[in-house]
């Protein structure tokens, strides 16, 4: 005779093999620059993910915090929840451990840029990716910063004439210093801690910017991008300490902010 306890747990086993055999996955690329992805995995898997992207929109970045950075109708605390949910799921998907992925030592999620170098100085032009997906330069430079991506840069639109895996990207140990002195993305009011950021070059290499920790600069996902898009400016105060730019239209004086975990550092001025 089975008990109660064993009918559901035989139950549950029937229900987890179904959910494993009905497991799918389809990605469609919808030829706008978007794709469309569905998927149907167990409910404790699908817990897992909506644990990881709910920690990332968690609503740390409070209203307050919007009007000061006058982020406006593009602000991140303005997007509708799905909108967030979304940005949180490509955050996931940009921090995933390449290194630690089945197949040659995390090749497999390692995107390939091809972009002419000039289009990539000035942040115009194009760039195509392995997978033949095109994007903009503008977003060739973001992804540049971060260790998933080889540039090949291409003079005249053909010739490789270098590539960007060695002295461009910020190693592992440059990396462990940067969690050192920044503590995290260092836009002021953020909270993200170390492990989600991505290291910004300051000045972009292309325009000589060195890989060195005085160029270099921890942004969180969302951060990185409102950067790369050109209106806020990151930058190394002459103390050491990398200050965030406001553009005119929030600021006129245009004065450079420091998160509050390096202003508190700072013996008050008398
Ligand atoms: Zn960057
Ligand atoms: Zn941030």
């Amino acid at each position: 005779m089975l008990g109660v306890d064993d009918h559901l747990g035989e139950q549950l086993r029937q229900q987890e093999r179904k959910a494993w055999g009905a497991t799918r996955i389809s990605i469609m690329r919808r030829g706008d620059g978007t794709t469309r992805g569905s998927f149907l995995i167990p409910d404790a898997d699908a817990d897992t993910l909506r644990a990881a992207i709910e920690g990332i929109i968690a609503p740390r970045r409070t209203a307050a915090n919007a009007q000061q950075h006058g982020m406006g109708a593009g602000d991140w605390l303005a997007l509708p929840r799905e909108q967030k949910m979304g940005h949180a799921f490509t955050e996931l998907i940009n921090h995933l451990p390449t290194g630690s992925l089945p197949q040659a030592g995390g090749l497999a999620a390692t995107v390939a840029v091809t972009v002419d170098i000039d289009d990539l100085r000035t942040g115009q032009g194009t760039a195509t990716n392995s997978s033949a997906t095109d994007m903009s330069a503008a977003k060739a430079q973001r992804l540049a910063c971060n260790a998933h991506l080889v540039a090949l840069y291409l003079e005249n639109g053909t010739r490789v004439i270098d590539h960007g895996m060695t002295r461009r990207l910020y190693d592992r140990h440059q990396r462990l210093a940067l969690a050192v002195r920044d503590k995290g993305c260092v836009f002021p009011s953020c909270d993200r801690p170390p492990a989600w950021c991505e290291a910004h070059h300051l000045s972009f290499w292309s325009e000589s910017g060195p890989t060195d920790l005085n160029n270099a600069a921890l942004l969180c996902h969302f951060h990185h991008f409102l950067i790369h898009e050109g209106e806020w400016v990151a930058r190394m105060g002459d103390d050491g300490v990398v200050e965030i730019v406001p553009p005119k239209r929030v600021d006129p004086d245009q004065r450079p902010r420091r998160h509050v975990r390096f202003t508190q550092q700072q013996p008050r001025a008398a």
